[in-house]
């Protein structure tokens, strides 16, 4: 057999102890039906507060806001509310779904693109639009004349951006304006002074490299100047987000995997996934080709420690640490985190429906959902999953022990349908009616692909949350932060 190879996820507070329940996950999951995910609001207000210790340290002022996107869940965007933090929202609904959560348009954001409905609605209720490019703002200037809506507060999103000695380019980013086409924006907004307020400038790039972002950050420094000199008053710069998340716990686990996968795709090793599926290496003659199509699943230096370290970069032309920069100037400084704000803040848990023996020795385990039930695979991230047995203690010895190569396979009747296509060694081999768990799925992997294939209802969603008496919990749309002790805010 393949000597096991782990990639264990790193587990924080509250999710250990949430994991360490598993007597009322299965009570759960029996109840409300596999696959259900589970959202913990508690650590969601926490993750605000370690950004603002960011930004606190660095002396800035400015705004987190929360990139809704990255979850559907009504719980955390009501936690949300009751903390300092913003929301930014990237459709009709999310605007509407934001409003009735609590928030008021001074903390909210709408970014994306935008059909005339969902500007409408920003723009009478007064949230901040944040600009893609000039048809956009030729729509909202002609919908705030013709409806006679309040001056709108815009931000301007830039891409495009290019270093000065050094041969940094940023992405090229689908949306936003060419940093070099700023001036002819520019005199567009000047035209429309009378419907729109220029209050700074933006760039989300989804990117890991720091220098990316330093160069984007100092060309945003120069956008403003040039905002100034045209006599505008700009005061706002909103670098995104993009500052990541950490899902395992030990680099080296990553770094092994990473150079076997690499083995594997030369033919020098055993395949790691199924039917031989290398995530985007390759080879020729001998020679590794490709890059590989995964999310740095370890990560040292992630979420608000990234921000911090990010403005502690020199800027690339100016050479002074970009927080100084912000600081000299007064800029307000707005970060959009959507999957670092949701770090450890829920799980996905799949009942098991059958596990089948390979002839090769491995086991196939078939759960109780889809691939875009728990989009891990569809979003490059590796981590396995946690076993929680049924009506067993996890170490009690009975003949299971392992550890055993499976391939989790999903519930659609269609050959690409697998929770992992790579091999997971798990430490006993599940049997029906045991659950596995997929830590840290708030981000990206909860909801953003669930559908309804083969009328198949998507998972239900519900937040977990502790009292004098441990973990309680309610449906998604049934909690209110008054149901939490909340201890994690700050005013
Ligand atoms: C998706 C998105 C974000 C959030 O990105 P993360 O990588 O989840 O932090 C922020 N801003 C904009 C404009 C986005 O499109």
């Amino acid at each position: 057999m393949v000597a096991p190879l782990y990639l264990e996820p790193k587990l924080d507070p509250p999710l250990t102890s949430l994991l360490a329940s598993a007597s009322l996950l299965h009570r759960l999951v029996d109840g409300l039906g596999s696959p259900l995910n589970v959202v913990v609001p508690e650590r969601f207000a926490e993750n605000v507060t370690r950004f603002r210790s960011v930004y606190r340290r660095h002396r800035l002022e400015g705004t987190v806001y929360f990139a809704h996107k990255a979850n559907r869940s009504s719980a955390l965007v009501r936690r949300l509310a009751s903390t300092p933090a913003a929301v930014d929202v990237a459709s009709l609904e999310e605007l509407q779904h934001a409003l009735a959560c609590g928030f008021t348009p001074d903390r909210i954001g709408a970014t994306g693109p935008k059909e005339p409905e969902f500007l409408w609605l920003a723009a009478r209720t007064g949230a901040t639009v944040n600009l893609d490019g000039h048809a956009e703002l030729e729509a909202l200037a002609a919908l705030v004349r013709r409806h006679g809506l309040p001056r709108t507060q815009v931000l301007l999103r830039l891409s495009d951006f290019s270093g000065p000695a050094v041969k940094i380019l940023s992405h090229r980013s689908r949306f936003g304006v060419p940093a070099p086409e700023l001036s002819a924006l520019l005199d567009a907004a000047e035209r429309h002074r009378d419907a729109v307020e220029v209050i700074g400038v933006s760039y989300h790039l989804d990117t890991t490299s720091l220098e990316e972002k330093a160069v984007a950050l100092e060309g945003c420094v120069h956008a403003m100047d040039e905002c100034r000199a045209r006599g505008m008053r700009p005061r706002v710069i909103d670098i995104g987000g993009g500052f990541g998340v950490n899902y395992l716990a030990h680099g080296a686990q990553w770094e092994h995997y990473t150079s076997q996968l690499a083995l594997a795709a030369m033919g020098r090793r055993q395949a790691l996934a199924w039917r031989n599926h290398s995530y985007g290496l390759s080879s020729e003659g001998g020679t590794l080709r490709g890059t590989l199509q995964l999310y740095p699943s370890h990560r040292p230096v992630a979420g608000a420690d990234y921000l911090d370290e990010l403005l502690r970069c020199p800027a690339p032309a100016l050479g002074r640490p970009l927080a100084t920069l912000l600081l000299e100037n007064l800029y307000d400084l707005h970060v959009e985190p959507g999957r670092a704000l949701l770090d450890q803040c829920g799980l996905t848990l799949s009942r098991v429906l059958e596990t089948r023996r390979e002839a090769d020795g491995t086991h196939v385990v078939r759960l109780a959902m889809n691939a875009d039930d728990c989009a891990l695979e569809e979003h490059g991230i590796l981590l396995d999953p946690v076993l929680l047995r049924r009506d067993r203690p996890p170490e009690e010895a009975d003949g299971s022990a392992g550890p055993f190569g499976v391939y989790l396979h999903g519930n659609l009747c269609l050959e690409s349908d697998l929770i992992t296509r790579r091999l997971v060694f798990l430490p006993r081999l599940p049997v029906p009616g045991d659950l596995l768990a997929f830590p840290n799925t708030a981000g990206y992997c909860m909801d953003f692909n669930a559908h309804h294939a083969q009328r198949r209802p998507s998972a239900r969603k519900v937040a977990a949350y502790r009292d004098a008496d441990g973990w309680q919990w309610r449906l998604d749309d049934q909690y209110w932060p008054i149901h939490s002790t909340g201890d994690a805010d700050e005013i």
